[in-house]
């Protein structure tokens, strides 16, 4: 594996660096920076950036161009990644879509779904979420009820999924039903693209404990859908959503090794101005640089985790099981930079607002790495793909 970059790629790195120096919203990240309370403002603002995006040729970088990409490879996707995360450019609303739906199709779709969804997916005008999880479907997620049956050229979708991210911005949701009523369980599911604005898709928030909408419960409730959006074919639901799982748990480390290199170097200034009850300065604790260099040592390990992944891609296309290990080495890492945080604000730790020491950021890291370990599937169920795919363990 090389892991150096070669001069055009250094030169692609600096044209990436010079769009993103003029074009991120002017003031963003910054503490003067207005987020705005209301929902629908926060996403006409990541709308917005997604268009930007696209507009600069910055959305889709290794996809082909026939559907609105770059035609370019995972090396630039990464190059970018990695530039944004430096100068903590926003993160766009059709994550899922970028992340999940488009690499799905990429793989599993037909010409025409490929034809018809990919490029306004890019360009911003059609927002994807992802219908997966269902009150008793998360780890189990092939215990789903949604059920899809034929009448005529429609399927006519009934049920309910739950904790669906970005459902209240989305135009479209890639939705697992059940399809066969009678097959094992893991073969009668279909993967179907499902419009959010066609009659009987209702959509309720959850609110957080931080008042934060970010997940929702959506309701199906007798939709109909064309026979042809089902994805990978009938019943082959499965293997489809297995495909989505892997890029999920996979790709999304790359672009956050940065980012989380940042948090870092937050924390490092922080431990700088922060006394310990004795009077010392946190950073010259030998207690706390311990943990902060096993973290610093975590991100770059990371990094190398993330050009392996590259690498696979572009040699195979595809990312295996590895993906788990992946996922729980970055999740398990950001979980520990949260809990060193919280440690070094100490008595400090409660208080939340935007004006406390930190800014609240230590404690969006804290609680939302918590996240991490749950969703595309949770510590412990990597832990068992872990232990049953690559050491053969027994189940
Ligand atoms: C931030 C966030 C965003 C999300 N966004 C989406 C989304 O957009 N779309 C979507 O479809 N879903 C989404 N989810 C849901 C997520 O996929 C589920 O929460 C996850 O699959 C776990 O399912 P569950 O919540 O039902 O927990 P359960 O499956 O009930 O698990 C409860 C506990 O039991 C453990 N457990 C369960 N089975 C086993 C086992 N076999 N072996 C060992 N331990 C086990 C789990 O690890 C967990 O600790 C999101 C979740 C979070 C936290």
């Amino acid at each position: 594996m090389d892991l150096s970059f070669t001069p055009e790629q250094e030169a692609y790195r600096q044209k990436v660096r010079e769009w993103l120096v003029d074009n991120i919203p002017e003031g963003w990240g910054t503490p003067q920076f207005q987020w705005p309370n209301d929902e629908q403002e926060r996403g006409a603002i990541l709308r917005e950036w997604d268009r930007k995006l696209h507009e600069g040729g910055f959305a889709g970088i290794s996809w082909p161009k026939e559907y609105g990409g770059q035609g370019l490879t995972h090396v630039e996707e990464i190059i970018y990644d990695e530039e944004a995360g430096k100068l903590n450019a926003p993160g766009g609303i059709n994550v899922l879509g970028k992340l999940l739906l488009g690499p799905t199709l990429l793989q599993f779709g037909s010409e025409e779904q490929k034809q018809r969804f990919l490029p306004p997916l890019l360009s911003g005008e059609e927002i994807w979420c992802q219908g997966f999880s269902e009150p008793n479907a998360g780890s189990d997620l092939a215990a789903l009820q949604t059920r899809a049956e034929l009448d005529g050229d429609e399927w006519v979708i009934t049920g309910q999924k739950v904790w669906t991210s970005y459902a209240h911005h989305a135009d479209w949701c890639f939705v697992l039903a059940r399809t066969d009523q009678e097959a094992p369980k893991h073969r009668g599911i279909s993967f179907i693209l499902v419009p959010m604005h066609a009659e009987g898709v209702s959509v309720r928030p959850l609110v957080q404990l931080n008042k934060n909408k970010d997940f929702n419960e959506v309701f199906f409730d007798n939709v109909r859908v064309p026979k042809e959006n089902v994805v990978g074919g009938v019943n082959n639901g499965w293997k489809v959503a297995m495909g989505t799982l892997g890029f999920e748990r996979g790709t999304l480390a790359l672009g956050r090794q940065v980012r989380f290199q940042n948090e870092f170097n937050e924390l490092v200034k922080l431990a700088g101005d922060t006394r310990a009850t004795d009077g010392t300065l946190v950073k010259d604790n030998p207690y706390f640089r311990q943990k902060l260099v096993e973290i610093f040592n975590d991100i770059r390990i990371m990094r190398y985790h993330g050009l392996k992944t590259i690498s696979q891609l572009l040699n195979e296309g595809k990312l295996g099981p590895e993906a788990s290990l992946q996922k729980l080495f970055w999740t398990t890492m950001h979980v520990n930079l949260g809990e060193a945080g919280m440690e070094v604000l100490g008595e400090q730790a409660p208080y939340w607002g935007t004006d406390s020491v930190g800014r609240g950021k230590i404690q969006d890291t804290y609680f939302g790495s918590r996240g991490a370990t749950i969703y595309a599937g949770s510590t412990q169920i990597q832990k068992n793909i872990i232990s049953e795919m690559i050491l053969g363990m027994p189940r």
